[in-house]
């Protein structure tokens, strides 16, 4: 592993040292992880797109009235998670906006109307429902959480996540990505992440590149990651994810990150980062890229999703799995499907709720991944 120093080096390596940075990454996760890339096959559950912050880049959030401002009833999570199962998907991403109650009035009514005070509540009986109802595993992604939040979730979550994504205070201010975002003081964050790894919970986080943030910051981050898993051994991936610009969000008018930029952050990770923590970047933020990013040091696809709640459709295919498979190969690595948890933390008892283990030995082989025999997508 590098330090930080040589982190900032590299990470401001003019174009014509790139290929030298990538090569080093490319060799840093074949000696440390082997030839495999690995991905999940997943349901996206947007369990709410109310939210209380207001990140300048978030296409997700709604408020109360808006399109699309809404939170999914039990019956529609069950149609949901079940659709996907019945695809061969295995887990149930819950992403949804932090602490809407705290801002929204009808939204407290709804999570009244349902027995709760707080939306993380809720969450918790909608990730048991999907256990009950579902052959899928529920990973959290919902925000900010307290130890007791965490707590009460890691009982019916096989692994939870939060993103870092900067660890710059300067971006909370007036005019920057983070002002008007409580959630977002990077302190909160870390907090989160610490109180997982002293619970026991494999836990997925990450940076988000090119909100304002300067590449010496995106070190920071990585290294605050970093630390955190060197005292508590619960991180199981690092995302690298870029800012993409749309039509409606507050920063349309921002520069996205480069192709270089991102390829740099990725392997500047994977140096900095050991060799056990995963490191993924979504393929469907950079199309056509993925012989780059498997160059990076990338080993992880994330998740692959044919379904959203708009589009319930047991019959779809899942488009982007032959073309993952495709680029995979012909880079000359194989592909292998994993669950929510990653191999290195599913024999491990202190890192998943005792009720959790027979579901999860019952699907992986001794590599801690999906068995062969089950991966459906190979007869595609
Ligand atoms: S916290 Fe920010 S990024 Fe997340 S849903 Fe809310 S506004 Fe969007």
């Amino acid at each position: 592993m590098i330090g930080q120093q040589e982190a900032y080096e590299l990470i401001e390596t003019p174009a014509a040292g790139l290929d030298d940075l990538l090569a080093a990454a490319g060799e840093a996760r074949d000696r440390g992880r082997g030839r495999c890339i690995t991905f999940s096959m997943k349901v996206f559950v947007p369990l709410t797109t109310l939210c209380r912050d207001y990140c300048g880049y978030c296409t997700f959030r709604r408020d109360p009235g808006e399109p699309g401002g809404r939170t999914m009833t039990p019956a529609e999570v069950v149609a949901l998670v079940q659709a996907g199962g019945r695809l061969g998907a295995r887990e149930a991403l819950f992403s949804l906006g932090d602490k809407p109650e705290a801002r929204f009035p009808s939204h407290r009514e709804f999570l009244r109307r349902h027995g709760h005070r707080t939306t993380l509540g809720y969450l918790r009986e909608m990730c048991a429902l999907t256990l009950r109802e579902s052959p899928l595993l529920p990973h959290a992604n919902p925000g900010v959480m307290a130890e007791r939040d965490l707590a009460a979730l890691r009982e019916v979550n096989v692994s939870m996540g939060l993103m870092l994504e900067t660890i710059s205070e300067r971006l909370l201010r007036r005019g920057q990505a983070h002002w008007n975002a409580p959630d977002k003081v990077p302190a909160r964050r870390l907090r989160t992440v610490e109180l997982a790894g002293k619970l026991g919970i494999p836990f997925t986080t990450g940076i988000l590149v090119g909100i304002g943030e300067t590449a010496r910051e995106r070190v920071d981050a990585l290294v605050a990651i970093r630390d955190l898993h060197e005292r508590y051994g619960h991180i199981q991936e690092v995302i690298i994810q870029n800012f993409r610009v749309k039509p409606r969000i507050p920063m349309r008018l921002a520069p996205e990150p480069s192709p270089e930029d991102m390829l740099r952050a990725i392997a500047v990770a994977r140096l900095l980062l050991p060799s056990e923590v995963s490191l993924q970047a979504p393929p469907n933020l950079s199309p056509g890229v993925y012989p780059r990013l498997l160059a990076a040091g990338l080993n992880d696809w994330g998740g692959v999703s044919p379904l959203t709640l708009d589009h319930i459709n047991p019959e779809a295919p899942w488009p982007l799995i032959p073309e993952l498979r495709r680029a995979t190969e012909a880079a000359g690595f194989t592909l292998r499907e994993r669950l929510a948890i990653y191999p290195g933390f599913v024999t491990r008892a202190e890192f998943l709720h005792a009720s959790l283990r027979p579901r999860v030995a019952a699907l992986v082989d001794g590599t801690g991944l999906v068995k062969e025999s089950h991966e459906h997508w190979r007869h595609w």
